[in-house]
């Protein structure tokens, strides 16, 4: 499709998350003219925040790593990279009926759950996959297949297996070892950087400010974006594409698509059969997020993984651990964890059905937990929130141009080998939006 381009294409951005964002303004710089068209009345995708105690807040927990040096670029670009704080933080785990400290050298040696054995297991696993400079090497394997395999069973059955299951439910077992990889690289870098525990980077005022720019820019450089507009329908139609929304249909030449495949698939039937089955076989975790306001501390942990199956969440993240509650009205912030494949029933339960499960198991975690601490509650659910990464996967990755000409997609199932997040959603908008300049004969995007 080189240098097909002629004139100036109209471009349709579909989604007004964070790459979405990120590409408009890339494409705006270059001159092009865009229009966002985002489903929501509020820009921002799994960004989005919310207010707590006068404050904003993230609806699903966010923090940076010391390895997303994307992100921390366009915050420079923005004028926000003095607002990024790096602070330090500190994980638990809950296993075996209680909490222990868990991420350092000196916890490690105190986590019983893993024995001798284990734990011997555990840092020679990770050590063997920190040290691995070619993720294509481990391509082939299941992140369970590969620990069993090579002697770390009961460092998997204890840590891994646990919380990759909390995570994918029956499909843990499929996850490519290449997942397990980008999780212990990047943790492990963040590490390395401070030394002692791990430095994790939070914006000051939430990562919304970093949307709010953003939208401020785009808007400012020309860019059109309309929110409360989902795209209903794109179709080729003479040469360009047809985009519908319930305001009316309109012709681009250029159509980005960041939103999940599925709903690409939805919104775009005409796609080619090869490509649509291909697609299909890329599966997804839904999010349900809930977000407790509390009187007083939960735990001393920000960061405190669930690796006990009979709990109904993963995580419990405690945003003021991390930060200070004066920031949140002196409440203390809570969310849980839960992805659930589309076929569990939490998925479509409602939200009191969802606490009857999550608060008594806040009681398992924190004894003496009482309902009477809560001040506030509500739960955020995200569609399509984690794409399930297998062994191969690289096989069923989607590239930046579909084969429909001038429709590109960009989206977070296309984040290998890294796992989705902020950082990579800024990486593949921009390389979206230099794919789509170099088509249209435009060169590369702006430095
Ligand atoms: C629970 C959770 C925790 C996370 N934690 C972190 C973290 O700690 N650090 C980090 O960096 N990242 C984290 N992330 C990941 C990060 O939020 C995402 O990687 C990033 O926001 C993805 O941006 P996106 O624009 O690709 O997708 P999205 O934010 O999903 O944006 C897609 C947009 O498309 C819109 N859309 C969908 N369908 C249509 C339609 N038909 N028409 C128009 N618009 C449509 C959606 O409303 C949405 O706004 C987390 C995500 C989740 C769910």
């Amino acid at each position: 499709m080189a240098g097909e381009g002629v004139g100036t294409p109209r471009v349709a951005v579909i989604g007004g998350g964070l790459t979405g964002l990120v590409a408009a303004d890339r494409l705006l710089a270059a001159g092009l003219p865009v229009t966002v068209f985002e489903k929501y009345p509020e820009a921002g995708g799994l960004v989005g925040v919310c207010e707590v105690g006068g404050a904003p807040l993230e609806r699903f927990y966010h923090h940076l790593f010391t390895s997303d040096v994307d992100y921390v670029d366009l915050a420079r670009d923005l004028g926000l990279d003095g607002e990024i704080l790096w602070l330090s933080s500190r994980m638990g785990f809950f296993t075996a009926g209680r909490l222990w400290d868990f991420g350092t050298p000196a916890s490690l040696l105190r986590f019983a759950p893993l024995g001798v054995a284990g734990r011997l297991q555990f840092v020679l696993s990770t050590l063997r996959l920190r040290g691995e400079r070619d993720w294509r090497r481990l391509e082939g394997e299941t992140a369970a297949g590969w620990m069993r395999r090579n002697g770390f069973g009961k460092a998997y059955e204890t840590v891994w297996g646990p919380l990759l299951a909390q995570k994918y439910g029956a499909r843990a077992e499929e996850i490519g070892l290449v997942w397990l990889w980008g999780k212990i690289a990047l943790r492990s870098r963040s590490r390395s950087a401070s030394g002692l525990g791990e430095r994790l980077g939070y914006m000051r005022g939430s990562f919304g400010r970093g949307i709010a720019a953003l939208l401020a820019r785009v808007r400012s450089r020309g860019g059109d974006v309309r929110t409360a507009r989902p795209v209903r329908l794109v179709a080729r139609e003479g040469g360009g594409l047809r985009v519908e929304t319930a305001g009316g249909a309109e012709a681009f030449e250029k159509v980005l698509s960041t939103v999940a495949l599925p709903e690409l698939l939805r919104i775009a039937p005409g796609l080619p059969e090869e490509l649509r089955g291909r697609w299909a076989r890329v599966a997804y975790a839904h999010a349900l997020c809930p977000l407790l306001e509390l009187d007083r501390r939960l735990t001393p942990y920000y960061w405190l993984n669930v690796g006990d199956a009979s709990l109904p969440f993963g995580g419990v993240i405690e945003q003021t651990n991390l930060l200070p509650p004066d920031w949140y009205g002196g409440r203390h912030v809570v969310y849980l964890s839960n992805y659930v494949l589309p076929d569990d029933p939490r998925w479509r339960m409602r939200d009191e059905e969802l606490w009857r499960l999550y608060l008594p198991a806040l009681a398992r975690v924190r004894p003496g937990f009482d309902e009477s601490w809560v001040l506030a509650r509500r739960i955020f659910r995200g569609e399509y929130a984690q794409p399930v990464v297998g062994a191969r996967y690289s096989e069923l990755l989607p590239g930046l141009r579909t084969e429909v000409p001038g429709l590109y997609t960009a989206c977070m199932a296309q984040i290998y080998p890294e796992d989705r997040g902020q950082n990579y959603a800024v990486r593949l908008g921009r390389q979206a939006a230099d794919a789509l300049l170099a088509d249209a004969g435009r060169g590369g995007g702006p430095a």
